[in-house]
């Protein structure tokens, strides 16, 4: 058994769901969040309130807790940095510093030689203007976008000038896909060549945020053992500790590009809960905490569908089938575009 006790920074449905996994492998959690509303509080054994820039509190934090995970990968590298000489953080807090950026992050995958969209760095309307070859495309702010936010869809070059753009921030113009399908692959490294990999999980975006999830994909076998092996390069490459996921876009000539890494667990991942004998979540403490590696398999296939925003309402006093499970993120306001909670449907 596992007998210290594990921070995590970040109190929303990925902070819950670690914290229940937590639980059940009788591991103690400590939970970080500048949010005082955060759901995860429902599940920690202590619940932190506060910003983790105000030392006193950080302080407070890193005396309770013997190793430290994130739930999302936005924290300042200086603080994850200060955090983990102190206390460990992993995954390493190097790997946040590249995947923050999506700038350095699409570098980095290139550098593998694996392919990614076409991208530019832009920091002027200049830079805009010498790059139309991009457009139809997508600006999207080098840092801290979420679920589609800081991103503007650009469909024609004359549209540009109409545009407001904030050059205070940096950004990267993404050449449009033409997307066939979105997959992701989901994978926990536990050290070096050692890994349990899901299956590539088939993903579903309604206006930039992931709607529905599905295994078994349905993508050829081909695409399938592509996207698994890039996945282990990236892990390898960034000697990564815990779940990683990795999102995939196939065009309609079956071309695979990555288009972005998460340094975390992953919505789509969520139907690994039911799906799975050990979920990602599981998984992700197992690898930070040195626990056991538990061969990973599927058990069945599962769809997962996303409640954003009012889809909540009208199934939280419906009674659900039996292969049927219903999370509640428990998040006290309905906002539109929050994910709010989800359906997973075995069969
Ligand atoms: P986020 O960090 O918000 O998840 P993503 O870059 O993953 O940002 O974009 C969210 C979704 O928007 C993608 O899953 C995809 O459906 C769509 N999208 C993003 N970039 C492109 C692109 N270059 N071409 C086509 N669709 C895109
Ligand atoms: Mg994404």
């Amino acid at each position: 058994m596992f007998k210290k006790t594990l921070g995590i920074i970040g109190g929303g449905q990925l902070g819950s769901m670690l914290a229940q996994s937590a639980i059940k492998l009788n591991i103690k959690t400590v939970i970080i969040s500048d949010d005082r509303k955060s759901p995860a509080k429902n599940f920690a054994d202590e619940f932190i309130y506060g910003k983790y820039t105000d030392k006193k509190i950080l302080n407070k934090f890193l005396k309770k807790v013997d190793i430290i995970t994130f739930e999302f990968e936005n924290i300042p590298f200086d603080v994850l940095d200060l955090m983990n000489k102190k206390v460990r953080v992993l995954p390493d807090p190097s790997i946040n510093k590249i995947i923050q950026n999506r700038y350095l992050e699409k570098n980095f995958v290139n550098n593998l030689k694996i392919k990614t969209t076409k991208f530019k760095y832009i920091k002027s309307e200049k830079d805009l203007l010498n790059n139309l070859d991009l457009i139809p495309g997508i600006l999207k702010t080098c840092m801290l976008g979420y679920d589609g936010k800081g991103q503007i869809v650009i469909n024609s070059s004359k549209k540009i000038k109409k545009i407001k753009i904030d050059f205070k921030n940096e950004y990267i113009l993404e050449k449009k896909v033409n997307i066939k399908k979105e997959v992701s692959v989901i994978i926990t490294r536990f050290s070096s060549k050692k890994y349990e990999i899901y299956e590539p999980i088939e993903n579903t975006h309604k206006d930039q945020i992931l709607k529905y999830s599905k295994v078994p994909s349905n993508i050829s076998k081909k695409i399938k053992k592509q996207a698994i092996t890039y996945a282990k390069i990236i892990a390898e490459k960034l000697n990564y500790i815990g779940t990683l996921c990795v999102e995939y876009f196939i065009d309609k000539k079956n071309n695979l590009y990555v288009n972005e890494i998460a340094p975390r667990v992953h919505n789509s991942g969520h139907l690994t809960i039911n799906s799975h004998n050990v979920s990602q979540f599981e998984n992700h403490i197992r690898a930070v905490c040195k626990l056991d590696k538990i061969k990973t398999k599927r058990i069945y296939k599962a769809r997962m569908i996303n409640l954003i925003g009012d889809d909540i309402r009208k199934y939280r006093n419906k009674k659900n089938k039996k292969n049927q499970f219903f999370f509640d993120y428990l998040k006290k306001d309905i906002k539109p575009k929050r994910k709010m909670g989800h359906i997973t449907i075995i069969k």
